[in-house]
Parts: C-alpha cells; sequence; structure tokens
C-alpha cells in the first residue's frame, strides 16, 4: 500500500480486512473519493448471530465523510451481504456507518452537533448537504433517543395547541409539567 492510502486507513482506523485501493481526487468538483475494498476470501460477521460467514455478493455504497480541508471526502465501499447457515444472507454491518445511513459516524455526530443549534436548512449550506438526508439523520436519531425515554413517573402533562402560519394546521404539544419537557409534538 502506498504511503497516502497507509495515512488515510490510519486516519480512518479501518480494521484490518478493509483496504483503501484508491484515492481519487477530483479538483474541479472539489471532492475526494476513497476507494474501499477487502481482500478475496475474507471472514465477515453474521450480523445477526455473530458467527464467521464469507461473502455473498457485493454492493458499492457511498457514504459522505468528514471534509479534508475544503474537499468533501466521500468512503466508495464494496460491502458485501453475508451467507449464513441460520440467517440467510444479510448485510453486514461496517464499523464507520449505520448501513443504511448517507453519512459516516463521524459526519453524522458533526452534523447533529450542528443541527442542535441551527436550523437545518442553514446547515445544509455549511456542509453542503441536501437537506432531505439531514432531516432523515434527525428522524433516524430523534427515534433512537426516543427509545431510551421513560415515561412511567409522569404524573402532569399539559397540552396546548397552536396553528401553523395562517389557516388550519395545528400544532398541539404534550408537555411534562413536572420536569417541564415536550415528550410529543402532533
Ligand atoms: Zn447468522
Amino acid at each position: 500500500m502506498e504511503v497516502l492510502e497507509t495515512l488515510f486507513s490510519k486516519a480512518l482506523k479501518l480494521e484490518s480486512q478493509w483496504e483503501i485501493t484508491k484515492i481519487e481526487f477530483l479538483e474541479k468538483e472539489g471532492r475526494i473519493n476513497i476507494f474501499i475494498d477487502f481482500p478475496k476470501g475474507s471472514v465477515f460477521q453474521c450480523p445477526k448471530c455473530k458467527k464467521e460467514a464469507k461473502a455473498y455478493d457485493i454492493t458499492e455504497k457511498r457514504w459522505r465523510h468528514m471534509n479534508f480541508f475544503q474537499y468533501a471526502c466521500y468512503l466508495v465501499v464494496r460491502v458485501p451481504r453475508t451467507e449464513c447457515k441460520e440467517d440467510g444472507i444479510l448485510q453486514i454491518e461496517v464499523p464507520w456507518a449505520r448501513s443504511e445511513a448517507d453519512f459516516t459516524l463521524l459526519f453524522e455526530s458533526l452534523a447533529m452537533t450542528l443541527c442542535r443549534e441551527m436550523p437545518a436548512n442553514r446547515v445544509s449550506q455549511i456542509i453542503k448537504v441536501d437537506d432531505n438526508k439531514l432531516w432523515r439523520m434527525m428522524g433516524y436519531y430523534t427515534e433512537a433517543a426516543r427509545q431510551l425515554e421513560d415515561y412511567s413517573e409522569i404524573s402532569k402533562i399539559g397540552v396546548d395547541e397552536t396553528s401553523k402560519s395562517k389557516g388550519h394546521d395545528y400544532v398541539s404539544l404534550f408537555v411534562d409539567l413536572g420536569d417541564k419537557r415536550t415528550i410529543y409534538v402532533a
């Protein structure tokens, strides 16, 4: 592996079975594509039972990663599906991203931090990603956070309704009056 590829694999903390096969620098587009593959015969974990399984087939996936200076950086990865005797054919999990996500975990943590501080369309302009993708990501993390919520101790709730802009679209807020936090918006 060449020096640059080695440097990038260290920076990405790639585990042994993954290797960078090519780095494409597209100066005009302001973009770097990092191609990642695995050697033939590599063994993966079945995402369900975690037992060793061989690659069944491969799909190319793309994740937006942290910028390299002003250049948008993408991981272009040949991701295998494994064939397990018990669980059948499944897409493996990769260490750098959720498999259905548009961004790597590092990029998501940056985007989520920004989304907490400013409106999504502003974040979309700063990090140059489509705001639909941001909403999809926020939807996932909001749902994940809601799964961890425990409402069993709530004894008093307040409900209030307001109309959205001018018209008959209403937004209803359900608030836990004890902890003064919003628990549901409809
Ligand atoms: Zn399995």
